[in-house]
Formats: structure tokens, sequence, C-alpha cells
């Protein structure tokens, strides 16, 4: 589960050129527009990222004009990447006090998110995608997902060299082999057989089950699914594709490397996702990263979602900068 709120400092306190009565607050990689001398440096605080859905409450009503949602049924306020007077704010600062009173936070980067009953906005997704769950998302694969460089310790990511690759706005897709067995699985579950699934049909057009069932190990494919409805089609496939980006080892418990990545992804007829730079240094400041975020797709020309980065050499380090552009043009 994601993080949205959670207890953290103000690291910093900048003027906001464009406007009198409001301040730009910084909380590690993030910045916050908040009224001018609301907080000070060090003060401590919960912050609450983009995507959080907050439930209706006396405290949060400020937030009706501008961010009121419906989720399903359920109604609440949904935090998203705004631009006030030229400058970028993302997410909230909520005061300390919000918290029960019987409550004491005890570590910075605490995880107040249930307690506040703040929840995670997702649209709703196509009938073609979500199918009939076989069980949950199998123990002996890893899921995919990618921390946000604004909660990474920049000092630390400076220091390996990374593979650049486009992160696609598409729909988490795995497919795997196990003792002889295929399963096919969406973001959080495993999905039950269908010819109407689209997820299963990506392994019926490439004649993956033969494929994967002959290199006699137990592996798992991961990509992204994209073309139809999926997010509004923004690459204007005609039909659906997959892009893998990653293959989990099910035996050694890893992820393999990304040149055998590519090279198996290959081998089985599969395309990647794009593969934009390799060797690649940060830039020296995270402001500057997340500006490199913004650029045009490979797959067709319109605002990239942002990019995936892959240290080279060391598996456990990879992470997502989205690209606030695409962020701001996000209804
Ligand atoms: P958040 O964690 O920020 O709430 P989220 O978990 O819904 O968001 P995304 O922002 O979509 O996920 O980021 C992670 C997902 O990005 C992965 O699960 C994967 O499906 C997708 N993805 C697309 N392109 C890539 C890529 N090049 N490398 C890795 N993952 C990618
Ligand atoms: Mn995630």
């Amino acid at each position: 589960m994601r993080k949205l709120a959670t207890i953290r400092k103000i690291d910093e306190v900048k003027e906001h050129t464009n406007a009198d009565r409001l301040g730009i607050y910084v909380v590690d990689g993030w910045k916050v527009i908040d009224g001018k001398g609301r907080y000070q440096k060090g003060d401590v605080v919960i912050y609450c990222e983009i995507d959080s859905f907050l439930p209706i409450r006396e405290e949060f009503e400020f937030l009706r004009k501008t961010s009121f949602k419906k989720m399903g049924e359920k109604e609440g306020f949904r935090l998203k990447t705004i631009r006030l007077r030229g400058e970028l704010s993302q997410g909230l600062l909520i005061p300390i006090s919000v918290l029960p009173k019987d409550f004491e936070w005890t570590e910075m980067g605490e995880d107040v998110t249930a307690l506040l009953g703040i929840e995670k906005y997702e649209r709703p997704i196509p009938a073609s995608l979500s199918g009939i769950a076989k069980g949950d998302f199998p123990g002996f694969i890893r899921k995919t997902d990618e921390e946000r460089i604004q909660n990474l310790s920049y000092d630390e990511l400076i220091q390996h060299s990374y593979i650049v690759t486009e992160k696609l706005d598409g729909s988490s897709w795995t497919a795997y082999v196990k003792d002889g067995e295929i399963g096919v699985c969406s973001r959080n579950l495993e999905l039950l057989e269908d010819e109407k699934n689209s997820m299963w049909r990506i392994v019926r057009q490439y004649g993956l089950e033969d494929k994967m069932i002959s290199l006699g190990r137990n592996i798992a494919l991961q990509g992204e699914l994209i073309g139809g409805k999926i997010q509004g089609n923004p690459y204007k496939m005609n039909n659906f594709d997959v892009r893998i980006f990653k293959i989990w080892d099910i035996d050694n418990h890893s992820y393999l490397e990304m040149t055998e990545m590519i090279e198996l992804s290959a081998s089985l007829g599969l395309t990647t996702v794009p593969i934009l730079e390799k060797g690649f240094q940060l830039p020296p400041t995270m402001d500057k990263a997340l500006l490199f975020a913004d650029d045009i797709s490979t797959l067709y020309s319109t605002n990239r979602e942002g990019v995936v980065l892959y240290a080279e050499g060391n598996p456990d380090v990879h992470f997502k900068i989205i690209s606030n552009t695409f962020l701001e043009k996000e209804k």
C-alpha cells in the first residue's frame, strides 16, 4: 500500500515570487503551496501526496470547490498536481492537530493514511481488463511497482548510472510459467482464463503458452498492456499490445538483469518498453531530473507519462520520475 499521508518535516520555506499571500513549502522532493507564514522550517506536519482521496470531513471542506470527486459510490476530495500563480503545487499539508487526540506519532515518515481515512484515488477499470479473479496475486512473484523519485534520497540515487526506459501509461500485466502451468495477472489479482479478457488474449496472440513452457524455467514476464480503451489509448493503437519491462525469476526470487530481460523478451517475440538511454547519469539536482521526465512519448506524439530508471549493475535500485507536465494535464 502506498503511504499517501505521512508525518514529515518542512525542509524549506520559499517565497512565491508571484503571490504575496502564498508560500512554497518543501517536503523532501515535493513542493506544496499554502498560505504564507502558515508553517516554518522544521515544523512537523502531515503531508498528503497527490492521488490521495480524502474523506468528507469538516477539516477538509475547504477542498470541496476544487477537489470534490466521486470514486464509485464514494464521495471525497482528490488531490492532484496543480499550478498556482505559475508555480507547481503537489499534495497537501495538514496540521498535526487533525490526528486523533489519543494518537502520538513516533517517527518521521510514519504512515497515517488509514488513520485519517485516506485512500488512493483510482479511476474505474474497463471491463475488458478487469476479468474474473482466480485469486490473489501469486506470492511467488513480486508485484509491479515503482517508488517516486520525490520520496527517495537524491544524494544516493546520483551515485549510480542508469538504463532509462519510457514509462508507459497502460495497465500492469504479468504472465508466468511455473512447473508447466501458465498464469496471467493484472496489477493485484490472478485472472481466470477467459477468451474475452485482454490480458489473456495477449498470451494467445503471441503463442506464449508453448514458448514459455519450452523455456524449461519458472519465470514471470511483466509488462504494460496498452491500447484499447486503457487510459484513453494515449498512443492511439489499433489493438492491444504489451511492452515488457521486467522478468522475474521465480526460483531465484530475483529479477533478471536488464540485458537478459531484453534478450529473453525478443526471443519470445515480445517488445520491451522503449529503452531511451544506457549509461545515463542523473543531473545535479532533483528539480533538473524532474524536467528531464518532461518529453514526448516515443510511441506517439503525446506527452510521455514519465520515465523509469534502472541502476546498472544494481537490481535493487529503480524508481520512476513522473512528468509534471503530464500530471498537470491529467483529468
Ligand atoms: P502509485 O504507486 O504512484 O500510486 P501506481 O502504483 O498505480 O502509482 P504507476 O504510477 O502506474 O503505479 O507506476 C508503476 C507502474 O508503472 C508499474 O506497476 C507498471 O505497471 C507501470 N510501468 C509502465 N512503464 C513502466 C516501465 N518502463 N518500467 C516499470 N514499470 C512501468
Ligand atoms: Mn505504486
